[in-house]
This record gives structure tokens, C-alpha cells and sequence, in this order.
């Protein structure tokens, strides 16, 4: 008789998007006349950039031609990009050594298959309000989550403290609050992952968003990170990949556990195992499209892009600060997390925007507990779509 992996049975059914969705069909269909505008999606909006596209069409050419075609490449990446990445680090004071990076076709993969490696009774700690993905991959192992309120008390940075924890998620700048820790926080979480002999796993889809110099876009630009860190990122957010796919992790040599019989283990050697054995890379031309981002031309084209989104993102900021609506993120972040005006709940205030000015947001309850009474707005719009969403909103609160 085969047996399902009940652990599975324990997964929430998510109804936020869909709720989300039922809500705003039901609108159009009873006003048909109105505009609705969505600041809901944590989609980019923007096509890829030049530089990429070219480099892509260039690969479909030497795919079609029988002396530069390629069939399996390395599991683990093409040289070519991992030395790019490698190079990318380089800017912040990052060494790292091609060997340390995988490429991947992306962090949301890459965040659920890393829990291959850890053992079942592992601890996890994970702040809430969260990307859904870190809660329900540990749901499916069967493994002990407990989670660490992420409020408006510590500004949405949830700090540790005595939970015993060996494995960590943290994700700055976050998705969703938007809130970004400083060299100073993460080096708190860096010596207690240590003293614990824990595993952090730092997600940092939005690096590139960060502004402001004196906070860290990766991990490892604190000391003794690389002893306990693993680093997601992607090309996602950052240059339009949502649909493309590609992403890298760093896996760097130090970080070793030690087992039951004393033996010391290498991670970067069991997540390369991990991905032979059931991974086959990343398409050549997806890796030569990730590899032209890296390039200067690639970088201003992409920066660009971003610049577009920070526009809208001050749009939106300026728009709250008006109202005296407290909010974090939307500056090193393409995420703005408001507080609800007037007490209102999370759905009701979903409701009252699409009611009254036909603006679609996220309601914060979808990402945790202490998500109830916040609202996710998401500047990955146009700069017109957005402008007048915000004039509605203006409006609507003032
Ligand atoms: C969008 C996002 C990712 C990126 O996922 P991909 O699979 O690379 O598209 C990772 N983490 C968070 C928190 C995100 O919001």
C-alpha cells in the first residue's frame, strides 16, 4: 500500500491569492466602468533589458549550429557565470571562489531544496510576518517551527533571543515588510547562529533594491558569516527573471557541521551532491542572458530598471507620509508595509480600497499572525498607474 508523506496533511491551504482574486472579479463584474489598478502582485512589470535579450539570442545561435551547440552542462553552473557572481561579490568586499557558487533556476527552489540537507529534528526559526515558502518546505519535513514576531515594537527586525533554534531563516530586505537589518543586527544573529552552532539561511532576493551604503546587501560582508550562512539570491526581482529563471546560492567551504560520529561535513560538498543527484543546470541560454546582467552595460541597464520601481516606491511613500500613515520599506525595498488607517483590519481595509477607489493591495493577515492590521503595496507598477493610484488614495484618507 503506498503511503502519502502525511506531513503534507499539516500545510495550510493558502487562499490568500485567490481570495484575493475571487474579490476583485466580483468588483469588475458589478462595475464594470471602473479602472481597477493592481499594487498587489510581487511581479516585475518591466521587460528584460537589451543587453540581456541580445546575449540570449546569440546563445539560440550557437545552440542552432552544430560547432557550438551544448547539450548537459554542470549541474552546478557554467564557469563563465559563477566566476561572473564571484566577480559581482567582489564590489562589496565579498571574496568568494567560483567553487562556492551554484547556479540555479532560482531562490524559491533553491530555499525548499536546501532543507534536503538538515536533519528532521531540527529546530527552525522563522519570523513572522513571511515569504510562505520557508514555512511550508519545513511543513512538508515534518520539522518544529517556531516563530519570532517580526512588529512595529522592533520595527519589523525581529532580534534573537533565548529560542532554541538551529536553523534560521532571515530575509532582508524583506519580502514583505520591506524592513532591512543593519551590519550591527546581522552581527548579532551571526554570533548567536555560531555560538549555537546553527544554520543561517539569508534570503536576499532584494539585495539590489538597497540605497543606502552603510547597509549589508549579503551576509558575508559579516564577520564569521561565512562559519554559519547560506545565501539565496536571484535575478528575479533584480533584472525581470520572474518568468526567465535564474538564481545562484552560496554555499561557502567553512560553513562544516559536525555529525554524530564526530565527523566534520562540509555543506557546500553535501548541496553539490544534493544537486547532481537530482539537478540537471540551468539552460545555457537563461546562463549567458544571467551572465550579460553581470556586465557593466548589463548592470546600468538593470539599475535602470530598478530606478523605475524606486520612483514609484517614493510615489507611494510620500503619498502615506502625507497622511501620517506609519509604514516601513519603500526605500531599500520595493515593498512598503502600511499600517491600516482607523484601526481597520487587513481585509477590511482590502475591501474599502477596492470598494471606494478600485486599488488592489496584499492584505498583511496572508503572510502570518502578525501581518492582521498592515497592508503590502508593491511598486513594480508603472510610474502612471501608480501616480494615480496614489492620487485616489490621497483622496480617499485625506
Ligand atoms: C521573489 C522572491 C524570491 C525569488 O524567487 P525566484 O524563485 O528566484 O523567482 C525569493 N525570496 C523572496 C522572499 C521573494 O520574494
Amino acid at each position: 500500500m503506498a503511503r502519502i508523506n502525511e506531513n503534507y496533511l499539516n500545510l495550510m491551504e493558502s487562499y490568500l491569492f485567490s481570495d484575493i482574486a475571487k474579490r476583485v472579479h466580483a468588483f469588475c463584474k458589478q462595475h464594470p466602468e471602473q479602472e481597477v489598478i493592481r499594487m498587489g502582485i510581487g511581479d516585475v512589470t518591466l521587460p528584460l533589458v537589451p543587453r540581456v535579450t541580445e546575449a540570449m539570442h546569440r546563445a539560440v545561435d550557437e545552440m542552432g549550429s552544430k560547432d557550438t551547440f551544448r547539450g548537459y552542462g554542470p549541474e552546478q553552473g557554467y564557469d563563465f557565470l559563477r566566476e561572473a557572481i564571484v566577480s559581482y561579490y567582489d564590489r562589496i568586499g565579498v571574496g568568494l571562489t567560483a567553487g562556492e557558487v551554484f547556479v540555479s533556476d532560482g531562490a524559491k527552489s533553491d530555499v525548499g531544496n536546501i532543507t534536503d540537507l538538515f536533519g528532521r529534528e531540527n529546530t527552525v526559526l522563522i519570523p513572522d510576518p513571511v515569504y510562505p515558502v520557508y514555512v511550508d518546505t519545513n511543513l512538508m519535513n515534518g520539522r518544529k517551527i517556531v516563530y519570532l514576531d517580526a512588529n512595529e515594537q522592533n520595527g519589523f527586525l525581529p532580534m534573537p533571543g533565548d529560542e532554541q533554534a538551529d536553523i534560521i531563516y532571515l530575509c532582508s530586505p524583506n519580502n514583505p515588510t520591506g524592513a532591512v537589518y543593519t551590519r550591527e543586527q546581522l552581527k548579532v544573529w551571526v554570533d548567536y547562529a555560531i555560538r549555537r552552532h546553527a544554520v543561517i539561511l539569508f534570503d536576499a532576493a532584494y539585495e539590489a533594491f538597497i540605497t543606502d551604503d552603510r547597509l549589508p546587501r549579503s551576509i558575508y560582508e559579516i564577520e564569521g558569516a561565512k562559519r554559519c550562512a547560506i545565501e539565496f539570491c536571484s535575478l528575479s526581482k533584480t533584472a525581470g527573471f520572474t518568468g526567465t529563471r535564474c538564481g545562484y546560492t552560496v554555499v561557502p567551504m567553512e560553513l562544516v557541521l559536525t555529525v554524530s560520529d564526530g565527523q566534520e561535513i562540509t555543506l557546500n560538498k553535501l548541496w553539490n551532491r544534493r544537486q547532481t543527484t537530482k539537478f540537471n543546470g540551468v539552460p545555457y541560454i537563461i546562463q549567458r542572458g544571467a551572465e550579460a546582467v553581470f556586465s557593466e552595460e548589463g548592470q546600468k541597464q538593470i539599475r535602470e530598471n530598478i530606478a523605475y520601481y524606486r520612483a514609484n516606491a517614493k510615489t507611494i511613500g510620500n503619498t502615506l507620509t502625507k497622511l501620517g500613515i506609519p509604514f516601513t520599506g519603500g526605500v531599500n525595498s520595493p515593498y512598503i508595509w502600511m499600517k491600516c488607517p482607523n484601526g481597520m483590519g487587513s481585509w477590511e481595509f482590502f475591501d474599502f480600497l477596492l470598494e471606494n477607489i478600485a486599488v488592489v493591495g496584499t492584505p498583511g493577515a496572508g503572510f502570518g499572525r502578525n501581518g492582521e492590521g498592515y497592508f503590502r503595496l508593491t511598486s513594480f507598477g508603472s510610474i502612471d498607474t501608480t501616480e494615480e493610484a496614489m492620487t485616489r488614495f490621497f483622496n480617499l484618507l485625506k
